[in-house]
């Protein structure tokens, strides 16, 4: 039986990718500091559910420890038994590091999170790959994020270049994209001095049900089902609208993080993403119409927008779309699903967990 480490997989695509890999007959440990995945329950996903803070290296290294029961091999114990004197330890087939401190445009992009989002998620990173590599994993993954590209390239809506040899010299536009950078070359760094097998992503706007939709984190594909669900003739759009984004459905991005992880010969970086690119007055008319009402979209920006939120409006650079280029040549595939299916989808979802809310 292979063993899997999903970390952050109480999270969006950690919560899809452990229920994957369970499904497919992996015993899956799950690490995250949330107590519980907030729409799945625990035995769905994995067969240990850990909750701890990564931050901290004494709850990492026994995240990464593995022991058997001695007769019957195939029973691997609970992370709460693993002080109990097991004679057999060993590794990880695959470990999946996803835990990050991040969230959509208003938490990343507004500045008053960028302490933490650093510090936290380089700290996860840093114990993370240490013991990834003391521990001798078969194979690791690490998600980096387009939002590491610079900000020179992705000026233009029409025309932005996120080919992977972008990315230097850098100048990502966040603070969250550089602790990515950061860690990318972490990661990088330790296979070339340790030999650890790693191979790093970096995601384009991932979306679809089972996401975070409000609170402040969501992203901007759950931002606008939820606002279309609510909505009572407007649906408000933050910045100008012409901005220009892809978002890849999240069952094709499990799909591409799997393909990857599983030849032998390529290690990336390299992007997981659509190549559909629309503005965002678009991706809010697309949920306008998943919502069959009649909507108008309100764009708010400048001053207006500063009055009503007590700071600038946070929108990111002017274009960015995946270039799948190189996954298609490494790998040997693309996904090919319309953001229009995968929206419908997504708003179906919101809408019932927004009734379900009020009820
Ligand atoms: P998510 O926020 O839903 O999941 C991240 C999980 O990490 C959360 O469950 C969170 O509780 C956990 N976590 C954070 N800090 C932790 C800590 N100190 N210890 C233990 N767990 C901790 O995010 P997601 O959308 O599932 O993203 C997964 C990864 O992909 C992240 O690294 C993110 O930066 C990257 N990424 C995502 C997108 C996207 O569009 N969703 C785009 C680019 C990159």
């Amino acid at each position: 039986m292979k063993t899997a480490l999903v970390l952050g997989g109480g999270g969006f695509i950690g919560g899809h990718l452990a229920k994957r890999l369970k499904e497919e007959g992996y015993w899956v440990r799950i690490v995250d500091i949330k107590d519980n995945h907030e729409f799945w329950d625990k035995d769905e996903i994995c067969h240990d559910y850990v909750s701890g803070d990564l931050r901290d290296l004494s709850i990492v290294k026994a995240s990464f420890r593995i022991e058997r029961d001695p007769n019957h091999k195939d029973v691997i114990y609970k992370y709460s038994l693993l002080k109990q004197p097991f004679t057999i330890i060993d590794s990880f087939d695959e470990v999946y590091q996803l835990a990050a401190d991040m969230g959509g445009a208003g938490y990343v992009f507004t500045g008053e999170n960028d302490a933490n989002i650093m510090h936290n998620s380089a700290l996860v990173n840093l114990n993370t790959v240490l013991e990834a590599s003391k521990t001798k994993v078969k194979r690791i993954f690490y998600s980096s994020s387009a939002c590491m590209y610079p900000e020179h390239n992705q000026l233009d809506p029409n025309n932005p270049n996120c080919k992977e040899d972008s990315a230097y010299p850098a100048d990502p536009d966040s603070e969250y994209g550089w602790e990515k950078l950061f860690s990318e070359r972490l990661f990088m760094a330790f296979s070339r001095n340790y030999g650890l097998d790693c191979r790093i992503a970096r995601f384009h706007n991932i979306f679809g049900p089972q996401g975070t939709w409000t609170g402040g984190k969501e992203k901007a594909p759950a931002a606008m089902c939820r606002k279309a669900a609510e909505s009572n003739g407007e649906l408000e759009v933050w910045g100008d609208g012409l901005q220009t984004r892809s978002f890849l459905y999240i069952d094709e991005c499990i799909e591409a993080i799997l393909r990857f992880m599983r030849q032998d010969k390529f290690l990336g970086p390299v992007n997981i993403g659509s190549e559909e690119m629309v503005t965002i007055n678009k991706l809010a008319n697309i949920a306008i119409c998943c919502s069959g009402q009649d909507i108008k979209i309100n764009n708010i920006k400048g001053q207006d927008f500063i009055n009503k939120y007590g700071f600038e409006c946070p929108i990111g650079v002017r274009g960015r779309n995946s270039d799948n280029t190189l996954f298609k040549d490494k790998i040997g595939w693309k996904p090919i699903q319309e953001l229009y299916t995968g929206m419908e989808k997504t708003y179906d979802w919101i809408n019932k967990q927004i009734k379900l809310k009020n009820k």
